[in-house]
């Protein structure tokens, strides 16, 4: 079973490697940050209360991330495993997933980290293009899609993000080392925590999470 948490700072190659994850290991991708882009297209009350806070680059609450979790990881689709993307992203949000985890028969048996140094995070989040439909991710110079501002796994036109700008980033970043990176010894001491290096580049980062998750299968 596959019950990941995928982890890293904005600019990491979380999306990047969580498309790959699922495509191969046939996971379901729940992106918490997705699904709150989600409601604030729809215009839902969930993404009303959050718009404005993720445009800033500040972290949605917490009783309201979890609940969404919750109620997402509950679904059938998460009975043979998951990848969750973004989330926890708190110590509240980890401890809230350890003990539903077990209770809703989904507990997590896998951390994933990836991280790359502060400098090369920003450049990547400058030129960053995303797939609003699948939630691709392109790089303007590092990483172009075949066809110019088009996806290439599904077609759809590309967008950059509301919060992919310098003040939005910096708040991100500053948010998570505060509230996120703690995670780290929450995870080593459950024994579940792998880390990648993002800098050995895309396809060896790939290959070595593929060899991690086919070992634990
Ligand atoms: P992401 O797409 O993962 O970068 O998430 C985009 C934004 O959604 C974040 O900057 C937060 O504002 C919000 N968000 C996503 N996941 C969480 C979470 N687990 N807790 C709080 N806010 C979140």
């Amino acid at each position: 079973m596959l019950n990941i948490i995928l982890m890293g700072p904005p600019g990491a190659g979380k999306g990047t490697q969580a498309v790959r994850i699922i495509d191969e290991f046939h996971l379901p991708h729940i992106s918490t940050g997705d699904i709150f882009r989600e409601n604030i297209s729809k215009g839902t009350e969930l993404g009303l209360k959050a718009k404005a806070i993720i445009e800033r680059g500040d972290l949605v609450p917490d009783d309201l991330t979890i609940d969404l979790v919750k109620s997402r990881l509950s679904q059938e689709d998460c009975a043979n495993g998951y990848l969750l993307d973004g989330f926890p992203r708190t110590i509240a949000q980890a401890e809230a997933l350890k003990k539903m985890g077990p209770e809703i028969g989904r507990a997590v048996n896998l951390v994933v980290d990836i991280t790359v140094p502060d400098e090369v995070l920003v450049q990547r989040i400058a030129g960053r293009r995303v797939c609003p439909k699948c939630g691709a991710s392109y790089n303007v110079v590092s990483m172009k899609p075949a066809v110019e501002g088009i996806c290439d796994r599904c077609g759809s036109a590309l967008i950059q993000r509301k919060d992919d700008n310098p003040e939005s980033f910096k708040i991100r970043l500053d948010n998570y080392y505060a509230q996120t990176a703690p995670l780290v010894d929450f995870y080593k001491a459950e024994g579940l925590y792998h880390h990648f290096d993002g800098m050995e580049g895309l396809e060896k980062v790939s290959a070595q999470i593929a060899d991690l998750l086919k070992k634990t299968l």
